[in-house]
Formats: C-alpha cells, structure tokens, sequence
C-alpha cells in the first residue's frame, strides 16, 4: 500500500507575526515538493494569518475543545480553528497529557469533534521512558491509541503520530529497529479495530526528527511521514526533512 508521506512541523509556543515571512518560506518548499502533504500546526494567534496565503503548506491548530462553545475560559472550539482557515489539528500531543490532565477520552472525544467541524486530525501517542525500559512500549502504545481513537476512525480524516515522549525535544530517537517495531505493533492494533481501513492510514515518527535523521526514518516501510518540531521552525531545518519525504 503506497501512503503519501505527510509532514507536519509543530510550532508548539513559537511563532509571532515577524515569523510570517519563515512560513512563507516554507510554503515555497512544500510546493517543490508536491509528493509530500506538507503542513504547520501554529500556535493560535497565527492560523488567520498563515491561512490567507495561497497554496504552499496547510495550517493546522495545536489542540481543539471536545465542546463547540461554552463556558471554558481559554479554550478554542474546532469551528472557531475551522473559521481562521485551519484545516487540521493535532489531539492528544504528550505536553498536552502532562500538562493539562487530558485523557484517551477527552482525546478521542476531541478528534470527533474535529471532525464534525471538518477538520482533519493528528492523533499523538507515546510512551515514557520508564516504559521503554521496562520493555513493554509496544503493548502501552497501541492500548494508548486504541482508548484514544474515535469511532468511525478512517484515513481520509485522520492520522497517527507515534512520538515517544523521551524523544521530544531531547535529540535522542530509538533505534531504527524500535521505530519499525512500534509502527508495525501501531499498524496491526490499528488493523484489529478498523480493520483494511489501517493498511490506507498513516502513522508519523515524531520525537526530535532533523534532516540528519528523517531519511533513515522515513525510509522505514510503516513510517507514513512525520510530525516534527524544533526542527520545523525555520525552513532552512525544515527543508531536508521534507526533501527526505520524497
Ligand atoms: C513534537 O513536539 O511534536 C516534536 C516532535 O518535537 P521535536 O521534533 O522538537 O522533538
């Protein structure tokens, strides 16, 4: 099963409206590069802007309220992302688990909600590191995805990004061979629930990713692309892993 390789930079906290030219430089990249679905998940504050741009990479928001509207202060609804010119989401980032409480419920109903708004969606999973070592990462992982993933789950709408949590931000990845391990046990959990539907959807690396090390990892048969983020900030980090997508 060919799968289009998708590559999506995550600006977490990052981004001010002086960044706007770097988006448009990584616009310019995506579109020499028209194999690979190439997007950005901005901060808030920047999806209007970054989304009246022609062409180039899409937008996407970092997180979406589970409710449409409502008394919850500081939150944003799918509709309201969808407004500003989102078209994708990421659900159920690992800082978001930590630092907000959010569970494979909330993240599951999260990604329905995305998806009654028209918004595709990225759905994070991952493992600790204490999890890791203990050696049962595979078996964590895909009993994460499989609470977190909402009904009627199908790959034109969504997508999984296996991001184990150690690597984020810290420079160090797991072998190549646990990256096949992992997105293979994600494909086959994946396979039990939605059954042929799993072969068509796409599962990211995520978890300090750069052009040193995307064309090993996207060269991995299950790796469908992946969810990157210091690296995305500036188009010249940004460009060689896209370039290795294809
Ligand atoms: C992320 O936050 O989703 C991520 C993968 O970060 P980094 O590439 O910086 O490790």
């Amino acid at each position: 099963m060919s799968r289009r390789k998708l590559v999506v930079g995550n600006w977490k906290m990052n981004g001010m409206r002086a960044h706007l030219a770097e988006i448009e430089a990584i616009d310019r990249i995506a579109d020499a590069h028209p194999a690979v679905e190439v997007g950005l998940c901005l901060p808030a504050t920047l999806v209007m802007a970054a989304s009246d741009k022609q062409g180039g990479a899409f937008i996407g928001g970092q997180d979406c309220h589970m409710n449409a509207n409502g008394a919850h202060t500081g939150c944003l609804s799918a509709q309201m992302l969808v407004e500003a010119g989102a078209t994708w989401v990421i659900v159920g980032h690992s800082e978001r688990r930590q630092d907000q409480g959010e569970t494979d419920a909330h993240i599951a109903a999260k990604a329905l909600a995305a998806r009654a708004a028209g918004l595709k969606v990225i759905l994070c999973v991952g493992e600790s590191l204490d999890v890791r070592d203990a050696g049962n990462a595979e078996a964590v992982v895909s009993a994460q995805l499989l609470a977190s993933l909402p009904d009627g789950a199908a790959a034109d709408w969504l997508a999984i990004a296996y991001e184990p949590i150690w690597a984020i931000g810290t420079g160090r990845i797991p072998t190549m061979e646990a990256v096949a391990m992992m997105h293979s046990a994600l494909r086959a959990a994946l396979a039990g629930r939605i059954g042929a539907e799993a072969d068509k959807m796409r599962i990211l690396y995520g978890g300090s990713m750069n052009g040193d090390n995307a064309t090993e990892l996207m060269a991995i048969a299950d790796v469908d692309g992946g969810l990157v983020g210091g690296a995305s900030l500036t188009a010249a980090k940004f460009e060689p892993v896209i370039a290795a997508a294809g």
